[in-house]
């Protein structure tokens, strides 16, 4: 197996993520296997505890793993199978080093970051190398050069680097050539003053991909070759994409990104074949219709909150060569403003997950805006939870109807805590979570998107929908499409009398790529776009 380390320099949010998964994209096309994984130096176990503020979306595996939304780019710009053991934490690596020295696994030794972290760490590497037939492996390391909690990954790939042979590794540095406006002027020392401290910790990198608002003429390419010690042809230009992030494989190739890393790996592979993803590219930045979707959440304002959501909608649009033009809409924007105001302009009105109180009133004004004025709508986890809140308040006439996760004493609980919940106390991991079976009713609209009778889909969730309410709903034209195996959990439903009203317990979002819409999103943006008919895009 050969290796590449995906570093980055001078700012966060760089998008290091994406270029490895777009390297991932490229060397896929040339016809190797790849495999990824992401090391995060934070010390919580798993992003699963933290907010959506602090770490944008958290990103669910079929195995149930709650990772960071890198692995989201992973799974949808490659063909590779991820686990929960493709993204490590410190908090997983201390976890793990902590419980061997109570195990007395040390054997009576000083435990030491390192060796004995970075042991842990390099252990990572080599599972991911046994277990995978990938001819190479892409490890991204989170954070920044100079963070402190980065340190012992920094030092664990050294010492893999020297353990492997340097003809098997890559190391390949992210960093920033900012514009300077007022010189009117791009700048190298960032990326200069980066690389030392690469270089301090003993990492030389091989690859520098310059992100920058402005093109690298010869001049300052050949600063950077110089001052940063890399050959001229590897200082790769990676600048803002006009349209879309899957524009981003093409714009790497052009820099000969995955040529280079095959040299300097000895791979001898063809040249990438991206016809189908130029297709793709084609669509996003010139399709043939458009459609408005408005999203309304909590953390609209967040870039990364919703990250798969917007994904798996823009791929909806991609399968009928449609534009998605989004709508970020605040939920209690709607509880001040009026859902006719906020609403009407759209296509499709999408409610994705969510947590805690504030904004469900705006979320449930807006389920019953779609459904009184048959605008299609799809709800996700907390879309669907909103739905059915929505339809016992509005349509089955019971008052105060609401979740217990918001409201205690509801008397019409028509969404609760799941059973398997009542005895959790620990918040990390202990949600339902991952790829869960689920049936889908014969003859009904679920069925027939999915083309299918039994599915597989991620969860991500503690509540569920009351079914002591299941007979009620039926009744006034409810139907349940989906359910687990056992008929217990409702997983899907759909209204009978709507052009297009579905929603489901489950997190279809994490399931779709490019190439192959979810079949939901795809059928959402088919009838979205029919809606948008007599309304004005802009
Ligand atoms: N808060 C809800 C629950 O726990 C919905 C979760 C979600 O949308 N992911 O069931």
């Amino acid at each position: 197996m050969k290796y590449v380390f995906i570093t980055g320099g001078v700012i966060s949010s760089l998008g290091k993520g994406l270029t490895a998964a777009a390297l991932g994209t490229l060397l896929e096309n040339r016809g190797l296997k790849v495999a990824l994984q992401k090391f995060d130096p934070y010390l919580n176990v798993d992003p699963g505890t933290m907010s959506p503020f602090q770490h944008g979306e958290v990103y669910v595996l079929d195995d149930g793993a709650e990772t960071d939304l890198d692995l989201g780019h992973y799974e949808r710009f490659t063909r590779t199978p991820l686990s929960r053991f493709n993204n490590l934490t410190s908090g997983q690596v201390y976890q793990s080093v902590l419980n061997k020295e109570r195990e007395g696994k040390y054997l009576g030794k000083t435990v030491q970051v390192i060796p004995h972290v970075t042991d842990e760490i390099q252990e990572r590497i080599r599972k991911i190398s046994d277990t995978s037939d990938a001819d190479v492996l892409i490890t991204e390391i989170g954070g920044t050069t100079g963070d402190i909690e980065g340190l012992p990954f920094l030092e664990a790939i050294r010492e893999f680097y020297l353990d492997v042979g340097p003809e098997n590794v890559v190391f390949i540095h992210v960093t920033y050539v900012p514009f300077i406006k007022a010189a009117g002027e791009l700048k190298t020392k960032p990326t200069q003053q980066s690389v030392a401290k690469l270089r301090e910790i003993g990492i030389a990198p091989h690859l520098l991909v310059c992100r920058c608002e402005y093109p690298l003429d010869k001049e300052l390419r050949r600063k950077i070759s110089m001052f940063c010690n890399v050959p001229y042809e590897a200082v790769i230009e990676e600048k803002d994409v006009d349209h879309s992030i899957y524009e981003v494989p093409l714009m790497l190739e052009r820099e000969r990104l995955d040529e280079l890393v095959c040299k300097y790996l000895h791979l001898d592979a063809q040249p990438a074949e991206m016809s189908e993803w130029q297709e793709i590219i084609r669509k996003l930045i010139a399709p043939q219709h458009r459609v408005r979707i408005g999203v309304v959440g909590k953390y609209i304002e967040l870039q990364d909150a919703y990250k798969s959501v917007y994904e798996a909608t823009i791929h909806g649009g991609v399968a009928h060569d449609c534009g998605v033009v989004f709508e970020k809409i605040e939920a209690e924007d709607i509880e001040k403003e009026g859902v006719d105001k906020m609403l009407q302009k759209l296509g499709g009105i999408l409610v994705p997950g969510g947590f805690g109180e504030r904004g469900t009133e705006g979320k449930v004004m807006a389920a019953q805006y779609a459904r009184e004025n048959g605008v299609p709508y799809l709800g996700l986890c907390l879309g669907m939870q909103i739905a059915c809140i929505e339809f016992a308040r509005n349509v089955l006439e019971l008052e105060g109807a609401h979740s217990t996760e918001f409201d205690a004493d509801t008397p019409h609980p028509v969404i609760c805590l799941m059973d398997e919940q009542h005895k959790v106390t620990k918040k990390g991991g202990t949600m339902r979570l991952g790829s869960q079976p689920c049936n889908l009713k014969p003859g009904s609209k679920g069925e027939e998107i999915y083309g299918a009778s039994e599915i597989q889909e991620r969860h991500r969730h503690r509540y569920e929908f009351n079914t002591d309410y299941k007979e009620r709903f039926e009744e006034a034209g409810l139907t349940f499409a989906g359910t687990s195996p056992d008929g217990g959990l409702m997983e899907l439903i759909e209204l009978n009398d709507h052009p297009f009203f579905m929603a489901c317990q489950y997190h279809p979002e994490f399931k779709s790529k490019p190439d192959s819409a979810h079949p939901l999103f795809k059928a959402f943006i088919a009838a979205a776009h029919q809606s948008q008919h007599n309304k004005p895009i802009s």
